[in-house]
C-alpha cells in the first residue's frame, strides 16, 4: 500500500525527469488526497423449486428419474460454479400414473362423418358462368317458353339479335338456340366437380377412415401422469464498480491504464477485506449481502488505492500516483482550473476567427 512519502517522491523524481526543477524537496504540505476504486462482478447461483403436472401421451419410463417426497427438503449440493446453471429434474414419490387410454387403441370415432368414411355432397352446384345474369334470356331456366312453337320464337327480332352473341347457346329448357348461358346451357346449375355429382365423398379430416386419432394419447393408447419437481439453479451477475459511475471518471480511466489492482474476494481471510470494507463500507453492503435462495457466489474485484497530488508551483496540473508491481506509476493531467482556461481560451479564438470571417465576408 502507498504512503504519503513515497508518493511525494515520485511526484518529485516525475517532474524532475522533465527537467523542471523545484525550489526543494516536495513537502508534506502539499496537496495529497487519497481515493479508492473498486470493480469486478458478483456472481451468484439463484435456486428456485417448482412442482407441477405432467402428461406424456404414449409410454414412458421414468425409473431412472431421482425421487423425492417434499420438493423443498430435496438435498442438493450447490453448483462448483455459480455461473453454471443446472437443472434436476425429479419425480414425486408414488405419483406416477401410467394407464390405458380410454380410446383402447389411439383411434376415435371421426365427429365430422360419425365414423361413416362418407359425407354428403351437393350433385349440383350453381352455375358460376350466369351467376350475375340470366342463365336464360328467354325462360329464365324453367323452360315455360317451350310451350310455344320453336320456329315462331327463333324468328322474332330479339332472339335474332342475341343469337349473334358467341357466349349464347341452346337451351336445354326451352330449346331455344342463342339464348342460353353456354356452360349450364339454361339450367342454372352444374354439375359437383367434388362428387361429379354422386351426392357424397370421402370426409376430408379421416380420409375415408371413419377413424381419427385420439389425441389425449396421440393416438398411442396410453398415457402417463405424473407430478415433477424441478430445481433450477440459475447464476446472477451484478457487476460493481465503486464509487458510483460519474465521480473520479479521469481517474478511472487512468487507474485501468495505469495501476495494479489487488484482486479480492472479501472472504473472511482476505486481508484486504477490512480496507475495502473501510473505504466503501455504507455502498458495499448492500451489494455483499445474500440475495433470496442464493445457494453459492464467487466474488471476483479488483481495488486500488492511489493518490491526487496538487503542486503549489504547478497549480496548472495534477499528478495521479497509481501503485504498480514495481515504483508507483505518475500520470499527470491538466487541473480543473486549466482546464476550463484552456476551454475560455479555445472559446475566445472560435469567436475571434468567427467575427473575422464575418468581418472578409
Ligand atoms: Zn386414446
Ligand atoms: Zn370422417
Ligand atoms: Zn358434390
Ligand atoms: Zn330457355
Ligand atoms: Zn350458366
Amino acid at each position: 500500500m502507498l504512503g504519503d512519502e513515497e508518493v511525494l517522491k515520485a511526484v518529485q523524481s516525475h517532474i524532475e525527469s522533465r527537467g523542471e526543477p523545484l525550489a526543494g524537496p516536495l513537502s508534506a504540505a502539499s496537496a495529497i488526497t487519497w481515493h479508492s476504486l473498486l470493480k469486478g462482478q458478483i456472481v451468484r447461483s439463484i435456486e428456485s423449486r417448482s412442482e407441477e403436472k405432467r402428461l406424456h401421451r404414449g409410454p414412458l419410463d421414468l425409473s431412472g428419474r431421482p425421487v423425492y417426497d417434499v420438493i423443498s427438503d430435496y438435498r442438493i449440493p450447490p453448483p462448483r460454479d455459480p455461473a453454471e446453471q443446472r437443472r434436476r429434474i425429479l419425480v414425486r414419490r408414488g405419483s406416477i400414473d401410467a394407464r390405458l387410454c380410454e380410446c383402447g387403441n389411439g383411434g376415435v370415432r371421426c365427429q365430422r362423418c360419425e365414423g361413416e368414411g362418407m359425407i354428403r355432397c351437393e350433385p349440383r352446384r350453381p352455375c358460376g358462368s350466369c351467376r350475375d345474369s340470366t342463365c336464360c334470356l328467354l325462360c329464365g331456366g324453367d323452360g315455360r317458353s317451350a310451350l310455344k312453337p320453336a320456329g315462331a320464337q327463333a324468328r322474332t327480332p330479339v332472339h335474332a339479335a342475341a343469337a349473334e352473341t358467341s357466349d349464347r347457346g341452346q337451351c336445354y329448357e326451352c330449346g331455344e338456340p342463342g339464348v342460353a348461358c353456354v356452360t349450364c346451357r339454361g339450367r342454372g346449375r352444374v354439375q359437383c366437380t367434388i362428387c361429379r355429382g354422386e351426392g357424397s365423398r370421402s370426409c376430408p379430416d379421416c380420409a375415408g377412415d371413419g377413424k381419427v386419432t385420439h389425441k389425449h394419447c396421440a393416438g398411442t393408447g396410453r398415457t402417463v401422469e405424473w407430478t415433477e419437481g424441478i430445481i433450477a439453479q440459475t447464476p446472477r451477475t451484478e457487476e460493481v464498480r465503486l464509487p458510483e459511475p460519474g465521480v473520479l471518471y479521469w481517474a478511472r480511466k487512468l487507474a485501468d491504464q495505469h495501476a495494479a489492482w489487488t484482486p479480492t474476494t472479501m472472504a473472511d481471510n482476505d486481508p484486504l477485506r477490512a480496507r475495502v470494507q473501510k473505504d466503501f463500507g455504507s455502498t458495499l453492503k448492500p451489494l455483499l449481502r445474500p440475495h433470496h435462495q442464493e445457494i453459492a457466489r464467487r466474488t471476483e474485484l479488483e481495488y486500488v488505492r492511489f493518490a491526487k497530488v496538487a503542486v503549489d508551483e504547478h497549480p496548472h496540473r495534477i499528478y495521479y500516483v497509481f501503485p504498480t508491481l514495481g515504483r508507483p506509476t505518475v500520470v499527470r493531467r491538466p487541473s480543473p482550473r486549466r482546464v476550463c482556461q484552456i476551454a475560455g481560451i479555445a472559446a475566445l479564438a472560435f469567436l475571434l476567427l468567427a467575427l473575422v470571417n464575418r468581418f472578409l465576408a
